[in-house]
């Protein structure tokens, strides 16, 4: 908070001394006569909040309820097109929140947003831009009773209705009605009173916030990962080294399960086995890798479970010839509008294979992904590859478009 308190004294646009100098009353002069308190004088606009911050006798909240602070914040436009700017620091309405944003992280769907320009479900632009965070509430709407000023929150970038078909039968994630909230790379951040509700959570003490913020990517990590309906000891192949699929083996691993990597970079091969994979399999051929996947299986079997990572249809079918008889196929990754596949249906019935794609995440599945990166047992810190400030963002979204090593970056503001 004081960090705050000091910038918005920077920011200030009066300070007491020039109006003091057009003669006009101030808070200072007005106590000096023991005429007046500061309330007194706010009350009558004899004061700017800016003075009262620095006498130090008002409160952030204060500022932010009179409107008077700007922040930088990262605003989607369109096409490879976010600019850093200005603008009003937001102000909580009837059960919403504001965020100070401690940390906020990079994500494949924010790159495929920063690319296309928009996101027809998440986001439309021109508007604030990142969804994974976690940071300080420094202002309660009228209303909120679990949040005070000064919690350790981590608001997830979605809240379903808890009222239509689908979240009667806890498919929150299928929501006729989700709602999404962007606006992670800024200083401060406007929680909507839904998300307050259902899937603001508190961080405990000893979790870093930056560990905090993989609560969305693992959630919807966890969600596939237990939608496969997994066994301690299944084979299990995880296809994509990106930031999801390496979360996905990790989970995996942590679970029991003996997970086979089939990743194409070198870095990400030894992130893969870093996080627990008992094999890699590092190739660009889709031949190659069904091969080498079905090798580390007794007899060639096949695994008991693919999970598709990348979202390409080619990897969609490299799944499918990867399985068991009587196995299971997750197509975890999303692929563009309009994408069809080819797949053999005498494979799938035949084999009996079981298909699922997973999307999204619940709240309680959110719950759980917390609990995971507070047990310790996630190797949290390993995802969080690289740190930069919100006005490197446009650099970080190119460096992240050239394919390298980085899983993470925390953008800090
Ligand atoms: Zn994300
Ligand atoms: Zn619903």
């Amino acid at each position: 908070m004081p960090g705050t308190v000091k910038k918005v004294i920077k920011r200030s646009r009066s300070t007491v001394e020039t109006v003091i100098e057009h003669g006009r009353a101030t808070v200072e002069s007005a106590l000096e006569h023991g005429r007046a308190t500061v309330e007194d004088a706010l009350l009558h606009g004899r004061a700017t909040v800016e003075s009262a911050l620095h006498h130090g006798r008002a409160t952030v909240e204060t500022a932010i309820e009179h409107g008077l602070l700007t922040m930088q914040a990262a605003v989607l436009h369109g096409r490879e097109d976010v600019r850093i700017e200005n603008v009003p620091v937001p102000k909580a309405a009837p059960g919403e929140l504001i965020v100070q944003v401690g940390a906020a992280l990079t994500c494949g769907t924010d790159l495929k947003v920063f690319r296309r320009g928009y996101h027809a479900r998440m986001i439309v632009p021109p508007a604030l831009f990142g969804h994974e965070l976690a940071g300080t509430v420094v202002e309660a709407g009228l209303g909120v009773t679990n949040f005070k000023s000064g919690d350790r929150v981590v608001a997830l970038n979605s809240a379903p209705c808890g009222k239509c078909f689908f979240c009667e039968r806890g498919q929150e994630n299928l929501c006729d009605d989700l709602i999404f909230n962007n606006g992670a790379y800024a200083e401060f951040i406007r929680i909507p009173s839904r998300i307050v509700e259902k899937n603001t959570l508190i961080v405990p003490e000893h979790v870093p916030l930056e560990h905090a913020a993989l609560t969305e990517p693992l959630a919807c990590a966890v969600h596939g990962f237990e939608d496969s309906h997994p066994h301690p000891g299944d084979i299990v192949a995880i296809i994509g080294g990106g930031p999801l699929g390496l979360m996905m083996l990790h989970v995996a691993a942590l679970y029991g399960c003996e997970v086979i990597a089939v990743v194409k970079h070198e870095g990400q091969a030894e992130a893969a086995k870093q996080l627990g994979a008992a094999h890699v399999v590092k190739t660009a051929s889709i031949q190659k890798a069904i091969k080498d996947t079905r090798a580390f299986t007794p007899n060639d079997r096949g695994v008991d479970i693919a999970i598709e990572a990348v979202g390409v249809p080619d990897a969609w079918e490299e799944a499918v010839e990867m399985v068991r008889k009587g196995g299971t196929v997750n197509f975890f990754g999303g692929c563009a509008v309009g994408t069809q596949v080819k797949i053999d249906t005498n494979r799938i019935h035949y084999s009996d294979i079981t298909l699922r794609a997973t999307f999204h995440h619940t709240p309680e599945i959110c719950r759980k992904s917390l609990e995971l990166i507070a047990s310790g047992r996630f190797q949290a810190g390993a995802f969080i590859t690289g740190r930069a400030h919100l006005y490197e963002l446009n650099r970080v979204f190119e460096k992240l478009m050239n394919r390298n090593s980085e899983i993470k970056t925390a953008i800090v503001p």
